[in-house]
């Protein structure tokens, strides 16, 4: 925790242009998904903002000149996530938003967990933290910052959420009249902390059920239950079991022309998917297939359930998590749009890009904590066809019984 309110525990940082090392003078910026400390340098007099170790900041610390001329943070590892940042003072956005505070508590001791993010994943594990503290902390007041989208990730009716409408795909930009909102706030109160919000918690401390507000796949009844698989689809990354296709989808970001490409890659997953319920339905021929995702083209394959929609709202969240938890087996590519699914179904696989092989179980929310945790997650490599994940597919629902039967003893 960083006391902010009313006393500011003050934090040491180094220059970005000259490398002194000096304390900050306590001033700070509620930028958007970070938090910032604002400092002038006592040797060059550079005034400078350094991130506070809050979420990924805490990995990948950043500092930079307000003009971004200076700046010092891990290129290699650390460029995802500073970049933004550093340039959303060189852009800084001017539309206002609406923030709303939503179950406002009576005061007490703060503690706020900041949970905005661009990345759905990111948001929904920063928002584990919320359950966590709340366990831990009891007597204090908890407020959520968080995206509107994601508001109804908070079931806890004593929890303050105060929610930015914003698209997620707009909040690595910073918030325009955050700062000054926030800061308001904080006069409600005697005394406000900052969750540092770690970003890699053990799922297994974590209730699903709750956080969600549906129960995960019963795998007592995996044996009993209609066969489900449901395949979770992307329309800016895809499966494509193709080198030449692949090459061309990885061109096509880089020099920006997705929208000329777009449909031969949708159609290729499509015939792919088409592929894998033929070989799916020759083993069980009364299988429901479902298919969630955000974007409506590509075609599917016939008898398909398609519940993808064109916009993301709080009712298909909750429709998709009964399609979810109703799911033997849910099936995507990897990326934060499998925490979800991976959660509640049954069991997965993930088709994995070989650049996301460092990134393996971080879009993983399933927790067994027995061999079931590997019988019921696969990934498999990216260039795999549909017979190898259809394979996959009837063993793990053929033998799971033997499996789940064999633990119980
Ligand atoms: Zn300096």
């Amino acid at each position: 925790m960083i006391e902010i309110y009313p006393e500011i525990n003050k934090s040491e940082n180094q220059c970005p242009r000259c490398g002194t090392l000096g304390r900050s003078n306590g001033k700070l910026y509620f930028q958007g998904t970070h938090c910032l400390s604002n400092q002038v340098c006592s040797d060059c007099s550079l005034e400078f903002y350094s991130t506070l170790p809050i979420g990924h900041a805490s990995l990948f610390p950043v500092a930079f000149s307000l003009d971004g001329q200076y700046h010092q943070f891990n290129r290699e590892e650390g460029s995802w996530m500073a970049e933004p940042l550093i340039n959303s003072f060189q852009n800084p956005p001017i539309k206002e938003v609406p923030i709303q505070l939503l179950q406002p508590s009576s005061g007490g001791d703060l503690l706020l967990i900041n949970c905005l993010d661009s990345c759905f994943g990111h948001v929904f594990t920063k928002i584990w933290n919320v359950y966590l503290l709340k366990k831990q902390f009891p007597t204090k007041t908890l407020a959520v910052l968080l995206p509107e989208r994601c508001r109804w990730l908070i079931s806890d009716k004593e929890v303050e959420i105060w929610s930015v409408a914003l698209p997620l795909e707009e909040l690595g930009k910073g918030v325009h009249g955050l700062d000054l909102w926030v800061k308001q706030q904080f006069k409600r109160f005697h005394s406000v902390a900052l969750s540092v919000v770690p970003v890699h918690i053990d799922q297994e401390q974590l209730d699903f059920s709750q956080i969600l507000q549906v129960s995960p796949f019963e795998l007592e009844e995996f044996d009993r239950l209609p066969l489900q698989l449901t395949f979770i689809w992307r329309s800016d990354r895809f499966w494509l079991n193709s080198r030449g296709l692949d090459l061309l989808h990885k061109a096509s970001i880089k020099y920006n022309f997705q929208n000329w490409v777009e449909d031969i890659l949708q159609h290729r997953q499509g015939s792919l998917l088409r592929r894998l319920v033929k070989r799916v339905r020759k083993s069980f021929p009364n299988v429901a297939f479902y298919v969630t995702g955000i974007g409506r083209d590509g075609k599917l394959p016939h008898g398909c359930h398609d519940e993808r929609v064109e916009k993301m709202q709080e009712s298909v969240e909750r429709r998709w998590n009964e399609i979810y938890r109703g799911s033997h087996l849910v099936i995507g590519v990897h990326g934060s749009h499998m925490m979800i699914p991976t959660a509640l179904a049954a069991g997965f696989i993930e088709i994995l890009p070989r650049h996301k092989i460092d990134h393996l179980t971080e879009d993983i929310a399933q927790s067994y904590n027995s061999r079931l945790s590997h019988f019921l997650g696969r990934f498999v490599d990216e260039f795999s066809s549909p017979d190898l994940v259809a394979e996959h597919v009837v063993s793990m629902v053929k033998g799971f019984g033997k499996v789940y039967q064999n633990l119980q003893i």
